[in-house]
């Protein structure tokens, strides 16, 4: 089973990120609640 690679987008700094292993922002430490799903190039995902 292949492991899929999630990107965020983080509403605080802005970048696009994989979360650390507590979900948070690994740039600015923003909450789970900061950051939109989105594919490698910043393209929101609807879910
Ligand atoms: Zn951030």
């Amino acid at each position: 089973m292949a492991e899929e690679v999630k990107y965020y987008r983080c509403a605080l700094c802005g970048e696009i990120i994989t979360p650390d292993e507590n979900g948070n922002c690994p740039i600015c430490g923003a909450g789970p609640e900061y950051l939109e799903p989105c594919d490698k190039d910043g393209n929101p995902i609807a879910e």
